[in-house]
């Protein structure tokens, strides 16, 4: 499975692409404007350098205590 990894311009048009990386760690992107494709495997040469290019997706965040919410303002009666 899949997960998002982040984002990184296209190496071909530039276009900022969003790169996968799986169970291994194997990075992975597919451009839909130019239809380039490529993916990096842990351990290569150039694994430091995607990483460099990359910019990550902040980890999934603990979803962040709600505040209170806003309170119902008491109808005012209208006094004929
Ligand atoms: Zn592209």
């Amino acid at each position: 499975m899949k997960t998002k990894f982040g984002h990184m311009p296209c190496r071909d048009c530039g276009k900022v692409v969003v790169v996968r990386a799986n169970e291994h760690e194997t990075l992975s992107y597919t451009c839909d404007e130019c239809n380039d494709s490529g993916y990096c495997r842990k351990g290569q040469e150039n694994y430091a350098t995607w990483l460099g290019r990359i910019t990550r997706v902040a980890p999934a965040a603990k979803p962040t205590p709600a505040a209170d919410p806003p309170r119902k303002k008491a109808a005012g009666g209208t006094i004929i």
